[in-house]
């Protein structure tokens, strides 16, 4: 589907290795005051003064974690950042620095790296992060990405998963559920595109639904959020499994349970009209759907009226005792207990 007519194709080999990582890494500069030291020497140093450091690894694998058929390599490399940018970013911490790893088969030509670095560095740019080190390295077969994101912040800012107390309320950013839909739209174009490749689809009524998958951005707007309606959350997790399985997560390491209510949960009007024709229950993938990179948090009760008028915050339920379990309550009234359908990796 999204296929060049005409690509010029290099091969990496004939770069060499460390050809090729300084024609990858050359253009990358250095903002942050915490980066003494970036790429070019055995390791990077850092200074982060009086802030704690926090650290985020994630790995992904072509095949596992993306399609390279529907995810264009520059949309690949800014989402990688931005999934590990998310992380620290549900810490409350501010991302600063990244390292990115490759290891790449010789399948792939010097201008398909470039993409992907182009991807990296429009990512690097838009979140304010340094790119600072990484491996370059080769793969019998496929793709593999390992970027790390470090961040910093006060350490009586920082936000655990574990803070959650009963009666918190559950608070969710954004809309949820539009990537895992659009990976459905795009799954869908790319078998038809397979039996026709002249069939070029019209994705028109589906664009929200397909940038949220090809093109996420991580909430870094919520610390700075937070902190001018004075609120801190009692804990916190971004949401890229899932609502119902992070939600647990928050349950388990805090120590209490969970009611959501299906009636606040913030849905996109493409989403619902799109799970209305491909006859999915929008519940269901607002709840198990991942990719959003939203942020799921809790607020001391107290802390409502702070948050209550905000687009950007909806309260979707609240924490209670452990004994009572998790609990979505749909519009009907019932109460369905939450399984951790997130998706995983491990189960494909
Ligand atoms: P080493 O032998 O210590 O592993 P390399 O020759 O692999 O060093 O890397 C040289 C420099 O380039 C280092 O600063 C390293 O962090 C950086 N680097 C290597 N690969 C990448 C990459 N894919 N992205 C960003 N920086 C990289
Ligand atoms: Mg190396």
């Amino acid at each position: 589907m999204i296929e060049d007519k005409n690509p010029q194709r290099t091969s990496i080999a004939q770069l060499g290795e460390f050809g090729l990582i300084d024609h990858l890494t050359k253009h990358f500069e250095i903002n942050q005051p915490s980066t003494l030291k970036g790429i070019g020497d055995d390791a990077a140093v850092l200074d982060f003064k009086d802030k704690k450091a926090v650290v985020s690894t994630d790995l992904l694998v072509e095949g596992v974690h993306f399609d390279l058929a529907y995810m264009p390599l520059k949309h690949l490399g800014y989402k990688a950042v931005v999934a590990n940018v998310s992380d620290i970013c549900a810490m409350n911490a501010k991302p600063t620095q990244i390292t990115v790893s490759i290891a790449v088969s010789n399948r792939f030509p010097l201008e398909a790296l470039e993409d992907l670095f182009a991807g990296i560095t429009h990512a690097a740019k838009e979140y304010n992060v340094d790119v600072i080190g990484g491996d370059t390295t080769s793969s019998q077969k496929g793709l593999i990405i390992s970027i790390t994101a470090l961040g910093e912040a006060n350490a009586a800012d920082i936000v655990y998963r574990s803070g959650a107390k009963e009666n918190d309320l559950l608070v969710v950013t954004g809309d949820i559920g539009a990537a895992y839909m659009g990976l459905q739209v795009l799954e869908r174009e790319k078998q038809v595109f397979q039996v026709n490749p002249n069939n070029q689809p019209d994705l028109d009524n589906y664009t929200y639904l397909i940038e949220r998958q090809l093109k996420p951005e991580a909430r870094k707007d919520i610390k700075d959020l937070l902190e001018k309606l004075e609120v801190k959350p009692t804990s916190m997790i971004d949401i890229s499994d899932g609502l119902s399985s992070e939600v647990m997560h928050l349950c388990k390491q805090s120590n209490v349970g969970c009611t959501i209510y299906e009636e606040k949960l913030p849905l996109d009007p493409q989403l619902i009209s799109v799970c209305e024709e491909f006859n999915i229950d929008s519940t269901t993938v607002a709840i198990n759907g991942g990719e959003d990179y939203e942020l799921l948090f809790t607020i001391a009760i107290e802390d409502f009226d702070k948050i209550k008028a905000n687009p950007n915050l909806t309260v979707i339920g609240h924490m209670n005792k452990e004994t009572e379990g998790k609990h979505l309550v749909t519009r009907a009234n019932q109460k369905i207990e939450l399984k951790a359908r997130g998706w995983n990796a491990l189960e494909e």
